[in-house]
């Protein structure tokens, strides 16, 4: 069997269109412009791209962007002080804190300063709990990405044995959750595997649809996938560079093995990458309706 590769690229386009639609409703409707804030402490060179990269978007679906730079050496107090001053702002609907921060400055106690209600990442602990009791507000956008590709694909998960490699606070926890809700597109029989789990192979066998985030090039083979399953590979590892100095990128998943004997599979790059920054601009579209009243 050769696998259905399961483009991010292009149902984030879609998703992109449908947005630009709502976006430019929004605008003509209710001269309403969602506004995201982007806060980069630092110059770590992927952080930069992926902030670039956000802003590149907002700009090409009419939403309103602010970028915040700041030094290396910005103390946790003037972050905190900038949090505050974007809450307040009413052309900001969403804040996005570029993570990782540097070490001299508490993680959590700047997500948790984001007002809840503007927390487009997802990370702010009343939307984990939100999320927990499947009543979410905004749902963090890598696991949504994944949910969505699934649902797109016409994979069913309603009663599917899915397994999840890899138990993070940003891709593993959140997609078992999401995946576990009694909802469409949900109601999924998860299990969770971590390194401290006996057996992998045992669960990833099993498995109708696996979703491996993990940050292991190609640690999920061939021999550990059930015949037909569906593979959803987040990782995504820089394993060297070329001529040109760009950087050569696998996933978590021997793509090239595994799509012989998967049904449908992502590819790196090109599956799940694309669809965290639509979640992100659909997230922020969210923000600004509920800031309204309109969702
Ligand atoms: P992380 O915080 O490093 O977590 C990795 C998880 O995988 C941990 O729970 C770890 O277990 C588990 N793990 C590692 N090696 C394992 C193995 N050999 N067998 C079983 N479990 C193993 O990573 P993350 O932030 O979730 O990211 C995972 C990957 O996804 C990375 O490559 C990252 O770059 C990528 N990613 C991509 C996107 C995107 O938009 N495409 C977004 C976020 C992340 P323990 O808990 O026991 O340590």
């Amino acid at each position: 069997m050769t696998a259905q590769i399961i483009s991010g690229t292009e149902i984030a386009k879609q998703i992109r269109q449908e947005l630009k639609q709502e976006i430019a409703g929004l605008r003509d409707k209710y001269n309403l412009i969602p506004g995201l804030a982007t806060v980069l402490v630092g110059d770590d060179p992927a952080s930069q791209v992926y902030v670039g990269s956000k802003a590149r978007t907002c700009e090409a679906l009419g939403v309103y962007s602010e970028r915040h730079d700041l030094p290396a050496e910005t103390s946790e107090q003037k972050l905190l002080a900038l949090i505050d001053r974007l809450n307040k702002d009413t052309r900001i609907h969403g804040i996005l804190v570029q993570l990782p921060l540097p070490k001299h400055i508490s993680e959590a106690n700047v997500l948790y300063a984001i007002d809840p209600d503007k927390d487009v990442d997802g990370f702010h602990p009343v939307n984990v709990g939100r999320m927990m009791i499947g009543q979410p507000n905004y749902l963090p956008c890598t696991p949504h990405g994944i949910q969505e590709l699934l649902f797109r694909s016409g994979v069913k998960t309603e009663g599917a044995e899915v397994v999840v490699v890899g138990r993070s606070n940003i891709v593993g926890k959140p997609i078992a959750n999401i995946l576990l809700q009694k909802k469409a597109g949900a109601n999924a029989t998860v299990t969770v595997c971590h390194t401290a789990t006996r057996d992998i192979t045992f669960h990833t066998r099993r498995a109708d649809i696996l979703i491996v985030a993990a940050g292991k090039p190609k640690a999920i083979t061939a021999d550990m996938v059930k015949e037909g399953a569906v593979v959803i590979d987040v990782g995504v590892n820089r394993i060297g560079k070329t001529a040109e100095g760009k950087a050569i990128l696998c996933g978590d998943v021997d793509f090239d093995a595994v799509k012989e004997k998967a049904s449908a599979i992502t590819p790196v790059p090109g599956g799940v990458g694309p669809m965290t920054i639509v979640m992100l601009m659909l997230n922020t579209v969210k923000a600004t309706k509920l800031a309204v009243g309109l969702a």
